[in-house]
């Protein structure tokens, strides 16, 4: 039977309570709130991402629309231009040929002013869509400056926790030889099977592990053992260590 002196039973607590520590180190480093916020930051950049495009994809459509309309109306001028200059010169003599000509610049004077208000109207889309995709590349700029912040506190979270698990490691190294090798496989296989709390403290006559209060016989039991037995719950089947608080 396995037997502990009662300074080797409180050094295993001790043991627990650094692997309890470690344990929630691990859990706290893989469960920092920054990962959960990079994740919803990446999603936001890859929806500005997409609306970026389709606001680029918008201006430069649009912009393709105004260089159209411009060389429509600079044909339509130059045919003005060349009509005026037929007029001006004097070559045309007989009226009919006049009267076309007159009535033909003042169909292009006509489609000019209609094609001018239709690039007015779509350079103020243009403008439109170029302040919707210059603030979306803001938007973008920001989301980076905010990913780059949540990284380097993450880091630094990491940092800091790593730093308290080595200090636990440390602790725990000179914790490990104060208890037996066989006492020591027993508490590693009991901390696998029992969701990681192997030994607790006996506190006001309930066990620490399942919180169940002894009953009268458990708690004869504990009151007579020798002080070397290792005690173990009935319930949990914890190794149960007497202590001041136990309130025997
Ligand atoms: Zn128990």
């Amino acid at each position: 039977m396995l037997k502990a002196s009662p300074s080797e039973q409180a050094r295993l607590l001790d043991l627990q309570a650094i692997d309890q520590k470690l344990a929630q180190l691990e859990h706290r480093r893989r469960n920092l709130p920054e990962y959960a916020e990079l994740n919803d930051l990446a999603q936001q950049q890859q929806k500005i991402r997409n609306d970026l495009v389709t606001a680029q994809t918008d201006v430069s459509d649009i912009a393709r629309e105004q260089d159209k309309l411009e060389s429509d109306i600079d044909q339509v001028r130059q045919r003005m231009g060349r009509d005026q200059q037929r007029l001006d010169a004097g070559s045309v003599s007989s009226a009919k040929e006049l009267e076309s000509l007159q009535h033909e610049i003042g169909s292009l004077s006509k489609r000019q002013r209609d094609l001018e208000d239709v690039e007015l109207e779509v350079m103020e889309r243009l403008e439109v869509a170029e302040s919707q995709a210059s603030a979306l590349a803001s938007e973008q700029d920001r989301l980076a400056l905010a990913v780059e912040d949540a990284e380097r506190r993450r880091a630094e979270a990491v940092a800091a926790i790593d730093k308290d698990v080595e200090y636990a490691q440390r602790q725990r190294e000179t914790v490990v030889p104060d208890v037996a090798e066989e006492l020591l496989a027993l508490y590693e296989k009991l901390r696998a099977q029992l969701d990681g709390l192997a030994v607790v403290a006996i506190k006001q006559r309930r066990c620490d592990g399942c919180r169940l209060e002894l009953s009268a016989t458990d708690l004869g039991h504990v009151r007579t053992a020798d002080e070397d037995e290792i005690l173990r719950c009935e319930e949990c089947r914890r190794i149960q260590v007497r202590t001041d608080e136990s309130g025997l």
